[in-house]
């Protein structure tokens, strides 16, 4: 909770005239276990030598002072202050992102060369912090469906001065909700919340407790602007119909697309989506190295290095366009009820397929038209089948075309 964070959520506001509702929770709002922070504002602080050299300077970087950092003045000796002199743990020329929200102390940030070249026998810190009374703030855009049933998309806005993580979340965001604005109505509502990370979603959700039985779904956005597949990771409850939904319609929309469980891709809000008493299957999406890999998520990953130079307009683009495609197989995801009995006579209605040419075809076509049996959603079909969500979609389109088969959106025994 800060100033900056305020005004970021503003200007972004803009971006959506006037359709973001911004919900305000004050300092010491009880949220189910937790309770919302004072606001923490940051006027000056740098390290000198005695004799007055400066070396870091939060006025350089705002990195350079631990988020949340208790105030403090005073010399230090090399020793005390190399215990709160923060350096990133595998870039040497990088700042480090550190807060400390809850186990309150003191610290500054500074790259491992500068930490290096520290030799005196004691420095000067000034840290002049200050915790008052504020609102914590999450910023609210509703698309309004056909139904009051409700899909989540979400991202944090809490990151102070890096982009991959966690700007490119809410510009993907902002740019599919505008795009979902435009379009004809959707038949879910989608609401896009901007929240500082976990105490956000608390807040939001504890004042929202109506509103969670109509969650039907949510998706998780950041760190999208890598140059990395998208990686899609699963809801706490991976038999979910959004996460077979996402899972079968990312195949059709990024080749080169992972997935992966829950919590086994990175960890965010949809933690508090996902958890006890709230329960709402929300997934995630992120481009980030696997988990194995020593650079994990990625290189600049919580650092000064994480600028807009790692980021291009072009994969923002493309993973909004990815988005808009999993919440438009969202969108589709009815269940499939046939009209008829047997197995179609195909030819009679002219889809059949001839296997001599396209045997492969021949075999979907069959093997979608056995599982059209009011059961089973479009995604149901599509997991079986071990196929793309769109390739059984243009195959169940075709059958509504015939009235071989019609949709509905419960399942068969609601
Ligand atoms: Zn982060």
């Amino acid at each position: 909770m800060s100033d900056d964070y305020d005004r970021a959520l503003y200007r972004l506001a803009q971006e959506v005239d006037g359709r973001m509702v911004i919900h305000e929770y004050p300092t010491g709002e009880p949220c189910w276990t937790w309770r919302v922070p004072e606001k923490w504002s940051c006027d000056e602080a740098y390290l000198e030598t005695l004799d007055g050299r400066r070396l870091i300077d939060v006025a350089q970087h705002p990195l350079h002072v631990v988020s949340y950092s208790l105030p403090y003045e005073g010399q230090v000796s090399r020793q005390e202050l190399l215990e709160h002199l923060h350096v990133h743990p595998r870039l040497p020329t990088a700042i480090p992102f550190v807060f400390k929200y809850y186990q309150r102390d003191w610290g500054l940030c500074a790259t491992q060369e500068l930490r290096d070249s520290l030799k005196e026998e004691a420095y000067r810190v000034v840290i002049r912090t200050r915790f008052e009374p504020g609102t914590l703030k999450v910023g609210e855009v509703i698309i309004p469906g056909q139904s009051e049933e409700t899909f989540v998309l979400a991202a944090h806005l809490c990151h102070p001065a890096m982009v991959n993580d966690d700007l490119t979340g809410v510009v993907v965001g902002l740019q599919v909700a505008k795009e979902l604005l435009a379009a004809p109505k959707p038949y879910y509502t989608y609401r896009l919340l901007i929240l500082p990370e976990t105490i956000g979603s608390v807040a939001y959700l504890s004042h929202h407790e109506t509103l969670i039985p109509k969650m039907v779904g949510g998706l998780f956005l950041e760190m999208l602007g890598a140059d990395l597949p998208h990686s899609l990771q699963g809801s706490f409850t991976p038999d979910s119909q959004p996460d077979r939904c996402f899972v079968s319609a990312l195949a059709g929309l990024d080749p080169q697309g992972y997935h992966a469980p829950d919590r086994k891709i990175i960890h965010n809000d949809e933690r508090q989506f996902n958890a006890p008493g709230v329960r709402v299957p929300m997934l995630s999406i992120s481009r980030v190295e696997p988990r194995e890999s020593p650079t994990w998520p990625y290189l600049e990953y919580h650092s000064s290095l994480d600028t807009p130079e790692i980021v291009t307009s072009e994969r923002l683009q493309a993973s909004a366009q990815l988005v808009y495609g999993l919440i438009q197989a969202w969108e589709r995801n009815v269940y499939v009820v046939n009209n008829f009995k047997g197995e179609i006579f195909c030819s009679g209605y002219g889809i059949w397929i001839d296997y001599r040419v396209n045997p492969e075809g021949h075999r979907r076509l069959f093997e979608i038209m056995e599982r059209c049996d009011g059961q089973r959603t479009v995604a149901d079909i599509a997991v079986e089948l071990n196929i793309p969500f769109q390739a059984v979609w243009e195959v169940v389109e075709t059958l509504a075309s015939k009235g071989l088969v019609w949709y509905r959106r419960t399942p068969p025994d609601s």
